[in-house]
C-alpha cells in the first residue's frame, strides 16, 4: 500500500528509459490513464510531458507514483510553463497561466484534495502503479459523475475507461 514520504518538489529531469518513480499531481492520473489507452498524446501543451510519463509506464510496469502538490513530471515539459524569478503557487522558479488564474488554482486545489480523499492518500505518498490502477477503477470509476472538476469530465470518460483496461492489462501481465 502507499507509503508516506515528504513531497519531492525538486525540478529534476527524469530519464524516461529508466524511470522508477513518476511524480504526479493528484488531478493528473485520469489524463495519464486516458492517454495510455491511446498510446500517448498527439497534441496539446502537455504532450511532451504526458508522452514521457506514458513511455515510462510502457517501459516499466513496476513504476511507482508519488503524489506531489507542486509542478510534476507532466508540468516539467509543459509548453505553458515559464521560468519566473518570483515563482508561483506551484513552483519556486516557474509559473504558468494556470498558476496565475485564481479560479484554476482553486479548482485544482480542490480536485487534488478530492482525489486524494477518494484514494485515501496524501501528498508525498508513494504507491506502485500496480496498486493505484485498481484503486482508481474502484474509487473513481466515472470521472464525469464524480463531480470533480479539472480531471477530464464526462467528455473524457470513454477514453478513461479504455485506458483503465489497457493499463490494468499492462501492469498485471
Ligand atoms: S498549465 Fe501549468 S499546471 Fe497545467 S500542465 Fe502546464 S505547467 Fe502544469
Amino acid at each position: 500500500m502507499a507509503r508516506p514520504r515528504p513531497a519531492s518538489c525538486a525540478e529534476e529531469e527524469p530519464d524516461a528509459a529508466k524511470v522508477r518513480l513518476i511524480r504526479l499531481r493528484p488531478y493528473h492520473p485520469t489524463y495519464v490513464i486516458a492517454c495510455f489507452g491511446e498510446g500517448g498524446s498527439k497534441k496539446g501543451y502537455t504532450r511532451v510531458g504526458m508522452n514521457r510519463v506514458v513511455q515510462a509506464i510502457q517501459n516499466n510496469p513496476d513504476v511507482e507514483v508519488e503524489f506531489v502538490e507542486c509542478y510534476d513530471d507532466i508540468c516539467q515539459y509543459c509548453e505553458r510553463r515559464k521560468p519566473s524569478p518570483t515563482g508561483s503557487v506551484w513552483g519556486r522558479h516557474h509559473t504558468c497561466p494556470s498558476a496565475e488564474d485564481p479560479v484554476v488554482v482553486k479548482e485544482v486545489t480542490e480536485a487534488n484534495r478530492q482525489v486524494l480523499n477518494l484514494l485515501g492518500m496524501q501528498f508525498g505518498a508513494i504507491i506502485s502503479l500496480k496498486e493505484l490502477v485498481p484503486l482508481m477503477r474502484e474509487r473513481l470509476p466515472d470521472i464525469g459523475k464524480s463531480g470533480i472538476k479539472q480531471i477530464g469530465g464526462a467528455g473524457m470518460q470513454g477514453r478513461y475507461e479504455k485506458g483503465l483496461k489497457a493499463i490494468a492489462a499492462h501492469v498485471t501481465r
